[in-house]
């Protein structure tokens, strides 16, 4: 955690302050969705918000999941599309940026996505470079736009979502503008939003189980899910914790 009131040479104008916003905001550093921990201006008119870890950007960094070295960029300095590496979104903005031909991208909030997430049960999710099974959520080791992009995996293998599976279930949300209305959190829709981004049921089920196996199966999934959301987007807030608590107690 750094410190609370910093300058940052992107808004140089003025300080920024740590706040733990209780809506989504979009970064002015990497322009990716944020829910978490940040820094914004304290200036009322500005609404400048920068991600915890695009304000605290090193000038390198190193990955485990990789071999080269890692250069921060505050603009991707090769090529014209580009896309993260783990998360499989656009590179608007802040990038770590390696030094190969076809290099690698990652937003320096994907850079530092815990390798593993437990459950209140105990269960873990551990974050992969290559999935050994197929996402739950589009059935496939490759994301939508042909990213391999990382996944988090649970300890039996079975239950897979790629980090860019649950990040475009929450921005298709979030652009449906289901978050935020006439300026509040709606905490009804944001509720109804977040559970449409559970994957659908069948997803998770083999024929021929019983239906309390079915039920357990779904309730681990949704468990999944929750807990990337929360490592995408932020430890939870209290908004989230209370939608977690009403998911699991279907
Ligand atoms: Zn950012
Ligand atoms: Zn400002
Ligand atoms: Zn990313
Ligand atoms: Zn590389
Ligand atoms: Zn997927």
């Amino acid at each position: 955690m750094g410190l609370t009131r910093i300058k940052h040479s992107s808004h140089s104008e003025h300080f920024l302050l740590l706040k733990y916003p209780q809506e989504p905001y979009r970064c002015e550093g990497c322009k990716e969705l944020g829910l978490g921990p940040c820094y914004e201006c304290e200036h009322e008119d500005c609404s400048f918000y920068l991600h915890e870890e695009c304000a605290n950007a090193t000038p390198s960094a190193f990955h485990s999941f990789l071999k080269c070295s890692l250069k921060f960029h505050s603009r991707a300095p090769q090529g014209d599309e580009r896309f993260c590496d783990a998360c499989g979104q656009d590179v608007l903005g802040f990038v770590y940026q390696c030094k190969h031909k076809n290099p690698h991208d990652y937003h320096p909030s994907c850079l530092k996505l815990r390798r593993t997430l437990t459950a209140e049960d105990g269960r873990k999710l551990h974050l992969e470079e290559k999935p050994p099974s197929k996402c739950l959520n589009c059935r496939s080791t490759r994301t939508s736009n042909g990213i391999k992009g990382w996944s988090y995996v649970s300890s039996c293998g079975h239950y897979c979502y790629h980090v860019a599976c649950v990040k475009d279930m929450i921005l298709e949300n979030w652009r449906k503008g289901y978050f935020v209305q006439d300026g509040n959190v709606n905490e009804a829709t944001y509720y109804r939003a977040l559970q449409s981004s559970i994957p659908h049921r069948e997803v998770a089920l083999p024929s021929g189980r019983s239906s309390s196996k079915i039920i357990q199966i779904w309730r681990k999934a949704k468990t999944a899910v929750m807990l990337i959301i929360s490592a995408l987007f932020g430890d939870p807030t209290a908004l989230i914790s209370l939608l977690i608590q009403q998911l699991l107690s279907d």
